[in-house]
C-alpha cells in the first residue's frame, strides 16, 4: 500500500524544506517534492566549469540567514552546517583602483567611509545605532507573519515617526542616498543593495532595503556555507529525513487536485497522483502556484488578474569562472579579501543609467556586477592552488531589443549570452581585476533564460520570486489576497520567498508558513520553537 501523507510541500528550496521541517517536527508525516534532480533551489552548488570547482549556483552569502533562530531551532550544525565569517564583509571597487571597504569592526568601517568624507562616517555610525536599537523588532517582525495593512497603518499614524518611518519606506534609494551622504562613493557602496532586491536607483521603497541590508551586513556579516550554500539545504533535508520526512526530485508538480474547495493531493508532470490528507504548501513562486497548479478556474478571473499583474523584478546574469590560481584586483587586498565586491564607476548615475538600459531591453553597458571571491575565503571550492570566482550582474533584460555595449549582434540570449560574457570579462579585466583573463580556466555563463530554463522559480531570470516593490511586500506579498502564507483554497499555503519577508536565503517564509500552518491544524509550532 503506499504511503499516507499529510502534508506535500511543493519545492525543495530552503523554504519549501524549511517549511517541510517544522510541519514534520509537528508530527505530521511529510513529502517533499522537487522537479529538479536534486535539492535546493537557488541554494545549489555544482561543478559548473571544471571537475573540483564547486560554484555556488545562486546564492553565495549567508547575509540575513545569520538573523535567523532555524539553524539554532532544527540544530543543523549537527547536520552539517558550518559557516565561515570573513573579516572584510564586502566592498565596493571602482575603475581608478580605489576602494571603499566594510570591516566586522564598526570603528574601521567608519575610518574606511572617513577617507571619502568624515561626514558620511558618522552618518553611518548614526543609522547603524539606530538599527541596533530597532533590531529586536526587525527580527520579529522578519520571522513572524505580516500585520494587517490597517494595523500597520494604524501604528504609523500614532506618532511622528511613524510616519517618517513610511515615508521612508517608499523612498528610493537614489532620494534617499542624495539626502544622507555627500559622497558619491558611499551613496554606491549603500545603494547597491537596492539592485540586489531588483531595484533601480529611483523606485520607490529601495531606500530601506539598501538600509537594511547595509546594516545588517555590518552587525552579523556576509558569510559563506563551508563546501557551499547547497549545505544549507543538505542540513535542512537532513533534518527532515531524521523526522520521517520524505523527498523526492525528478518530481515536477503539474496541478495540486482540489475537491469540494479543498486540496487533496498533487498530480505530477508524468501524471502519477498523490494524496495529502491535511495541507499543500507550495515553495515555488506564487505566479506558478496561483496559475498553474490551482489555476483561475479554482482562483477564480479577479486573483488570476492580479497574479498576472504581479511584477517579477529587472533578471540576473551569472558568469561562473574557474581561475589557475589567485587574481588581484586592482583596488588591493581589501576588495581582495572581502566576501563580495561591488563594481561600479564611483557615481550613482551609471546605475541609473544601467537600469535605464535594462528597462528599455538594452544590453548595459555598465551594470553592477557583484564579484564573488568565494574560494579565497572557503578554500575547499576549488581543487589546491587553484581559485574560483561568480560574477553576478544584477539587471539585464529578459528580452533583449538594443545593445548599449555596442559590441553584441545577438538580439535572443541564446546567441548574446557569451558575446555579453566576454563583453563583461574585458570590462572587468581593464577596471578592476588586470590578471582574469590571464588566470581564466574556463567560464560558464548563465543568461536569464538559462536561470530560468534551471529552476522554473526564478521566473523570467529574476531572483527574488517577485520585485520587493512597497505593493509586493509585508501583508500584499505576493498580492493581499495571499498575504499570509494563505491561497484561495482553505488548506493550499505559500512557504516560498514569494511570501513575506521576500527573498534571500533566511528561512523566514518556510517557517512563518509552518507556523500559520499549523496554527490552522491546531498543532504546536510554539511548544517548538521555544526549545
Ligand atoms: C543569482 C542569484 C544570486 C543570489 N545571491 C544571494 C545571496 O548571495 N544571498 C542570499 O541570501 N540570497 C541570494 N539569492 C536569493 C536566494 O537564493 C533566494 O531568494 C532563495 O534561495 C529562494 O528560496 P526559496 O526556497 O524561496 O525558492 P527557490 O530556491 O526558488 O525554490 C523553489 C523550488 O521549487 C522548485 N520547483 C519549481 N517548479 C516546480 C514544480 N512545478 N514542481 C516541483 N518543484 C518545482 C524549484 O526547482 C526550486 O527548487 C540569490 C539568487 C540568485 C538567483
Amino acid at each position: 500500500m503506499s504511503t499516507q501523507y499529510d502534508a506535500i510541500v511543493v519545492g525543495a528550496g530552503h523554504n519549501g524544506l524549511t517549511c517541510a521541517c517544522y510541519l514534520a517536527d509537528a508530527g505530521l508525516k511529510v513529502l517533499v517534492l522537487e522537479r529538479y534532480h536534486d535539492i535546493g533551489g537557488m541554494t545549489l552548488t555544482e561543478e559548473l566549469t571544471l571537475p573540483g570547482f564547486r560554484s555556488d549556483v545562486h546564492a553565495s552569502g549567508y547575509q540575513l540567514a545569520n538573523l535567523s533562530p532555524v539553524p539554532r531551532e532544527l540544530e543543523l550544525e549537527k547536520h552539517g552546517l558550518e559557516i565561515i565569517e570573513p573579516d572584510i564583509v564586502y566592498a565596493h571597487a571602482f575603475p581608478d583602483g580605489r576602494v571603499l571597504a566594510v570591516s566586522r569592526d564598526l570603528d574601521r568601517t567608519v575610518e574606511n567611509i572617513g577617507r571619502y568624507s568624515k561626514k558620511d562616517a558618522e552618518t553611518w555610525r548614526t543609522l547603524f545605532e539606530r538599527y541596533l536599537a530597532e533590531k529586536d523588532g526587525i527580527v520579529a517582525s522578519l520571522f513572524s507573519a505580516p500585520p494587517q495593512f490597517s494595523a500597520e497603518a494604524a501604528a504609523h499614524e500614532r506618532t511622528p515617526s511613524g510616519m517618517d518611518e513610511y515615508r521612508f519606506g517608499l523612498q528610493s534609494m537614489r532620494s534617499w542616498c542624495d539626502q544622507t551622504f555627500e559622497s558619491e562613493e558611499v551613496k554606491c557602496l549603500f545603494g547597491a543593495f537596492a539592485l540586489f532586491m531588483a531595484h533601480a536607483p529611483d523606485d520607490a521603497g529601495g531606500a530601506e532595503l539598501a538600509w537594511l541590508f547595509g546594516t545588517v551586513l555590518q552587525d552579523v556579516g556576509n558569510n559563506l556555507v563551508k563546501g557551499g550554500m547547497h549545505n544549507v539545504s543538505l542540513a535542512l533535508a537532513s533534518y527532515l529525513r531524521s523526522k520521517g520526512g520524505e523527498i523526492r526530485t525528478n518530481a515536477g508538480v503539474e496541478k495540486i487536485l482540489v475537491s469540494s474547495g479543498r486540496a487533496t493531493g498533487v498530480r505530477l508532470e508524468n501524471g502519477e497522483e498523490i494524496s495529502a490528507k491535511e495541507i499543500v504548501a507550495s515553495g515555488v513562486d506564487p505566479g506558478q502556484l496561483t496559475l498553474r497548479f490551482l489555476g483561475e478556474e479554482v482562483v477564480g478571473s479577479e486573483i488570476a488578474g492580479k497574479m498576472e499583474r504581479y511584477e517579477w523584478g529587472d533578471p540576473a546574469f551569472v558568469i561562473y569562472a574557474a581561475l589557475d590560481g589567485p587574481v588581484e584586483y586592482k583596488a588591493g587586498q581589501d576588495a581582495g579579501s572581502a566576501c563580495h565586491v561591488h563594481l561600479t564607476p564611483p557615481s550613482l548615475d551609471p546605475m541609473s543609467k544601467a537600469s535605464a538600459e535594462c528597462r528599455g531591453g538594452e544590453l548595459p553597458a555598465t551594470p553592477l556586477i557583484v564579484s564573488w571571491n568565494d574560494s579565497v575565503i572557503d578554500p575547499s571550492r576549488a581543487p589546491e592552488g587553484k581559485h574560483l570566482k561568480k560574477f553576478v550582474v544584477l539587471g539585464v533584460p529578459y528580452e533583449i531589443r538594443g545593445d548599449a555595449t555596442g559590441r553584441i549582434s545577438g538580439r535572443t540570449w541564446d546567441e548574446a549570452r557569451d558575446e555579453y560574457a566576454d563583453y563583461l570579462i574585458d570590462m572587468i579585466a581593464a577596471n578592476y581585476i588586470p590578471d582574469l583573463k590571464a588566470k581564466l580556466l574556463k567560464s560558464e555563463a548563465h543568461s536569464p533564460l538559462d536561470i530560468e530554463r534551471k529552476l522554473p522559480s526564478a521566473v523570467r531570470g529574476t531572483i527574488c520570486h517577485g520585485a520587493m516593490l512597497p505593493y509586493q511586500t509585508g501583508s500584499m506579498r505576493p498580492i493581499p489576497e495571499m498575504g499570509h502564507y494563505r491561497s484561495p483554497v482553505a488548506n493550499v499555503y505559500l512557504c516560498g520567498s514569494g511570501s513575506h519577508p521576500g527573498p534571500g536565503v533566511s528561512m523566514a517564509p518556510g517557517r512563518n508558513a509552518a507556523q500559520a500552518i499549523c496554527s490552522d491544524l491546531n498543532l504546536g509550532f510554539s511548544a517548538l520553537a521555544a526549545t
